[in-house]
């Protein structure tokens, strides 16, 4: 019975892929713990109910203007968002309450769901801000005012391979900048200096992972902070991906060899062009190693999918490589077969690699993947950098080190081990099962 709960959680997501994910995760999480889950969404990339049957949905109006499903609302959106689900929100758990189903008893938002927390303080109850990305990168972004008060900014290109003073192991080339849009950031730097205002802060990431960032992340903010990832491993294995995932990968992959597998994918947002797509491709054909490639529809500028690569391109890979829209990567990274990722280093496919001890060869694009990337290769040493422009020969040589090479081996060794550790981390007595039980004391105990 719901209303035999301990009380009912609000958790507030944004509509992008690799925000929803961790969120509905820890939903799941939370609620396995006793909490009655409500999930409050926008219009456009709604969860789907039936994946999670024991949460209640809260539709929030936003007011965005999209004229069809098919599109996405953009990071920028965020303001809009914000100033439209406000009033709609605060509404609907007004009527929750006087329903007395089961008293809410704190809301968890995402980070760029800000407004979440001005309800929150009108019902009184605790606001925990979610934080979607890794504790370096934020404790990283929080360096950024000092670094532009100290005169960093702009810096020059001759800069970028330098180590950034007191940021080791980040070269200023790594620094989460929008240098082409500094109203954005500006707009992020101030979201972030509120984040001492809220309850507590919770994050997807693992305490050996990156102690030293969220001891600074602590007394930066003197918030608790909840470590409790990695969420892929704590939460039941439910699609939440709002694409449809394409399932017979998983047969085909059960006919490849073991650590055979290169597998390919960028995310939910990252964007290329004919050229990258082309490069990549021959990349891998000419690595002579098996790959499994998501290209995701509408990923590459002007084409629907994979048009531009050459007409005979199933030919020319043969039974050694497939090409899927979608797919469902958790499991695929559980797999056997698999070897190696080529991501891009969105922090929640990087937490699925780490979590099953594949390396990765690291593509970052923009803002968190940089500072991720940086960590993956120099700090915890499970994977090669493949940056700047993309180009066949630089691909294939980094294909075969990372699955043939005597560096590749290393790598996979070290990603063992981190495995190892995230389990111990997650099963009892480990510092995710802790934080975990902190975090549900922490909700009973700050029911104001
Ligand atoms: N994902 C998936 N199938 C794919 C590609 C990605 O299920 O073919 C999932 C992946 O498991 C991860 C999320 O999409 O949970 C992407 O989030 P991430 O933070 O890695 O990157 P973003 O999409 O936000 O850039």
């Amino acid at each position: 019975m719901e209303n035999q709960r301990l009380g009912r959680l609000v958790l507030v997501i944004y509509p992008l892929q690799g925000h929803a994910t961790p969120v509905l995760q820890l939903g799941d999480v939370l609620h396995s713990k006793g909490f009655a889950i409500t999930i409050a969404h926008t219009r456009f990339n709604p969860p789907n109910p039936s994946n999670h049957p024991h949460f209640s949905f809260l539709l929030l109006p936003d007011n965005l203007p999209y004229s069809d499903t098919s599109q996405t609302p953009s990071v920028d959106d965020f303001e809009a968002i914000n100033r439209d689900c406000h009033a709609p929100l605060q509404e609907l758990l007004e009527l929750k309450e006087q329903r007395v189903d089961c008293q809410v008893v704190g809301i968890i938002f995402d980070s760029l769901m800000y407004f979440a927390a001005t309800v929150a303080d009108h019902i009184k109850i605790p606001r925990l801000v979610f934080m979607t990305s890794n504790a370096a990168f934020y404790q990283a972004f929080a360096a950024i005012p000092r670094l532009m008060a100290e005169g960093f900014f702009p810096f020059q290109d001759s800069m970028l391979h330098e180590i950034v003073p007191q940021q080791y192991p980040l070269r200023f080339k790594d620094l989460p900048v929008l240098r082409e849009n500094m109203d954005m950031m500006q707009k992020l730097i101030d979201l972030a200096s509120n984040f001492q205002k809220f309850s507590a802060i919770i994050l997807n990431t693992v305490d050996f992972l990156e102690q030293s960032s969220l001891l600074q992340l602590q007394q930066q903010y003197q918030v608790p902070v909840f470590q409790v990832g990695p969420l892929s491993k704590l939460a039941p294995a439910i699609s939440t991906s709002f694409l449809k995932e394409d399932s017979n990968c998983i047969a085909w992959l059960d006919n490849q060899t073991a650590n055979s597998v290169l597998y390919v994918s960028k995310g939910s947002l990252s964007m290329s062009d004919s050229k990258e797509l082309t490069e990549t491709f021959w990349g891998l054909a000419n690595s002579g190693q098996s790959f499994l490639w998501v290209v995701r529809p509408g990923s590459v500028s002007g084409s629907e999918w994979t048009e531009v690569l050459p007409k005979d391109f199933k030919e020319i890979i043969g039974e050694r490589g497939l090409i899927v829209k979608w797919a469902p990567q958790k499991e695929v990274l559980t797999h056997s077969a698999v070897g190696g990722f080529w991501s891009h280093c969105g922090w929640n496919s990087t937490m699925e690699s780490l979590s099953e001890g594949v390396p990765m060869i690291c593509s970052p694009q923009f803002f968190d993947q940089k500072v991720i990337a940086r960590y993956i290769t120099h700090e915890w040493k499970v994977g090669l950098e493949l940056d700047g422009e993309l180009e066949r020969g630089g691909i294939e040589r980094c294909i075969r080190t990372l699955m043939v090479g005597k560096n590749g081996a290393e790598m996979r060794e070290r990603a063992t081990e981190l495995k190892q550790m995230t389990s111990v981390s997650i099963h009892e007595g480990g510092s995710s099962y802790n934080s975990l039980i902190e975090l549900t004391e922490f909700l009973l105990a700050n029911n104001i």
